[in-house]
């Protein structure tokens, strides 16, 4: 089998986790597989490497943080290769240039465009475990390019697709996906499989288990995706089409996003167009709108909300500024959002009625909500999220 192995950031956190990770790869390999290995950097370290720059700016270059940031994924690759070859395999480690990862040009959170795989298949062939930087590229125009927060993922879910892997297991600090985040709900239970689609919801609304593309690539190239820890040898999730899972419970997990921030423009002129030139300015800027809510006119003004992603709200500032398009603005990131996922809300009623019940009764006050077929999000104070976490997961009954 091809097997692509992804290692996140506590995995590799430290000198003696490496080894450790080494010794796996080298089991894996040792099975009779081939293996290609994706390594996050160490825990923190991209963090701190933010941090730094934040020293020296609110809103560095971004083409700058590429090279920053990239750095951490690259140590973690090349201790991991050294440490293989220590042990007495053929080992290689190559950054995301040089293992031809191809992406576009938004500096921060670019998008793969191809995988131009020769150069791994061709060390593979002479029997090197290959170990690849996560969460980086390079532009057309030879600039190194980040893949957004969580990017190993991506880059190992596109590594997968690209060499048609057999598996793509990522490893982390948990046994797989659970009803919720273990460290707010201890309760919560381990899935032992989950669909693509509950999987991108989750995802995309904070369960950073997986990060969000990751999942909508492995679902569009069909890729086998399983995620275990690497500190056990528990079976893990399978993440996999909906068809295949035979139990579908009406909500499968709760999620909570910390990273939130809520933007209200007051006194917009209420005419065509101002909502265009707003989300335009945003859109230009690169940002992601999330929940928009617009009130009911009044005297020609009106009032316009929208969450983005809190580490995004200094250049939403930015933007807004330079637009000017309300009489003030007012920003708190003093929220969360967290929301409730599952297929099986397509045919059942009364689930959104639990949700808010169970958090009047907690006494939390709902300030925004929007729906999907599959999921319920509400935005909420941010001190009670975790309050409010556990109370909707038991609400739904995914206590353990
Ligand atoms: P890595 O560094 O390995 O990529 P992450 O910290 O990005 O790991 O993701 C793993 C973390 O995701 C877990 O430690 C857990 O706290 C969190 N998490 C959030 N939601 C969930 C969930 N539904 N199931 C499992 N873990 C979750
Ligand atoms: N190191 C990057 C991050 O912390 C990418 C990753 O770990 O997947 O976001
Ligand atoms: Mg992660």
């Amino acid at each position: 089998m091809l097997i692509v192995q992804k290692y996140g950031g506590t995995s590799v956190g430290s000198l003696e986790r490496i080894e450790a990770v080494a010794k796996r790869v080298a089991k894996t390999k040792d099975e009779g597989n081939d293996v290609v290995v994706v390594v996050s950097a160490m825990s923190g370290e991209t963090n701190k490497l933010i941090e730094y720059a934040n020293y020296f700016s609110k809103t560095p270059n971004q083409r700058e943080m590429d090279l920053l940031l990239s750095s951490g994924e690259r140590v973690t690759s090349a201790l991991l290769a050294i440490a293989l070859s220590e042990m007495g395999y053929k080992a290689v480690a190559m950054t995301g240039r040089q293992a031809g990862i191809k992406t576009d040009t938004s500096h921060t959170k670019a998008r793969i465009e191809n995988i131009d795989t020769q150069k791994i298949e061709r060390k593979i062939k002479d029997g090197n475990i290959v170990v690849i930087a996560g969460f980086q590229g390079i532009t057309k125009d030879g600039e190194v390019s980040t893949l957004g927060r969580g990017g190993s993922d991506l880059s190992a879910v596109a590594i997968a697709g690209a060499l048609r892997a057999d598996l793509c297991e990522i490893y982390t600090d948990v046994d797989g996906v659970y009803t919720t985040d273990p460290r707010i709900e201890p309760k919560a239970r381990k899935l032992e499989k989950i669909s693509y689609d509950e999987m991108l919801e989750l995802a995309s609304l904070g369960a950073k288990v997986l990060q969000t593309r990751s999942v909508e690539m492995a679902k569009k190239l069909n890729v086998n995706l399983v995620t275990r820890s690497s500190f056990n040898n528990n079976e893990g999730t399978l993440i996999t089409k909906e068809e295949n899972i035979m139990e579908k419970p009406v909500v499968s997990g709760v999620a909570l996003d910390r990273n939130q921030a809520r933007v209200t423009l007051r006194e917009v002129k209420d005419k065509p167009g101002i909502a265009a030139e707003i989300f335009r300015k945003l859109s230009d800027s690169n940002i992601n709108v999330d929940m928009i809510i617009q009130n009911v006119g009044h005297d020609g003004v009106t009032n316009l909300g929208f969450t983005v992603p809190e580490n995004e709200l200094e250049t939403t500032k930015v933007a807004m500024e330079e637009l000017d398009a309300s009489k003030s603005v007012e920003y708190d990131s003093e929220i969360v959002k967290v929301s409730i996922v599952g297929v099986g809300m397509k045919s059942h009623s009364g689930v959104a009625c639990i949700a808010f019940e169970t958090l009047s009764k907690e006494g939390i006050n709902i300030e925004m909500i929007s729906t999907s077929e599959i999921k319920i999000s509400m935005v909420i104070a941010a001190k009670y999220g975790e309050l409010a976490v556990r109370a909707l997961h038991s609400a739904y009954n995914l206590d353990g």
